[in-house]
């Protein structure tokens, strides 16, 4: 039998930046009042080689991520840092190494239907610049690809969320125990889920 959607569980990591920027309280409460359900939750520093890991649990991440970067080069009408995706990935996951390596991150696991799909439209694009406005990306902070690629940088961009279900439970896996996963239900999800819920009056 498929599992209910209420059961999809997606990562999210306040990287360093966002620790700094003492937004963690503000990204908490934007996924908490969607509905979603917080299932996990540590602060930690990483190191160099879970980082590459972590990037690179999707073989398909270098190139996808490189071709991303050219595209919105592109539909700025400026020239890519370069036409090959992978060696602007190669450039990117060192940068990303040392960024997500540089102080206190916090990994957290957040659960409920299509919790992938909704922490991605909540976290906004990958950069600020062009992120929607109301997104935690299009609202807290103000990078680009050309400035963080001219400085040699990674895109300062608050949060890491999960691409897929499947990635989310390899990276899920990749930074939390299971038995630092908890299991429990929450009231509203009467309210969210319940096929027969039929009121609330006395
Ligand atoms: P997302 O985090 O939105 O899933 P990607 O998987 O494409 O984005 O990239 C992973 C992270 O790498 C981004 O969040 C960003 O911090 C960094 N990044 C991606 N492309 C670039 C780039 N061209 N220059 C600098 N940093 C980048």
């Amino acid at each position: 039998m498929k599992t209910h959607y209420k059961h999809e569980k997606t990562l999210v990591i306040v990287k360093p930046d966002g620790v700094q920027r003492s937004l963690v309280g503000e990204i908490v409460k934007r996924f908490e009042r969607s509905g979603l359900k917080l299932v996990a939750l540590k602060m930690l520093i990483s190191d160099p080689a879970h980082i590459e890991k972590h990037y690179t649990l999707d073989p398909n991440w270098r190139r996808v991520t490189g071709e991303k970067t050219i595209a919105h080069y592109r539909a700025k009408g400026m020239a890519p840092p370069s036409e090959d995706p992978l060696v602007i990935t190669d450039r990117v996951l060192k940068a990303l190494m040392k960024y997500m390596t540089s102080g206190p991150v916090v990994a957290m696991v957040w659960q409920g239907a299509h919790a992938v799909k909704i922490v991605r439209k909540l976290a906004g694009g990958t950069e600020p610049l062009s992120s929607d406005v109301g997104t935690i990306r299009g609202d807290y902070v103000i990078d680009s690809y050309e400035m963080s690629d001219t400085d040699g940088r990674s895109l300062r961009n608050l949060i890491h969320a999960s691409g897929s279900p499947e990635e989310a439970k390899a990276e899920i896996a990749h930074w939390f125990s299971s038995d630092e996963l908890h299991s429990y239900s929450l009231v509203q999800e009467q309210i969210l889920y319940d096929v027969n819920f039929d009121g609330t009056r006395e």
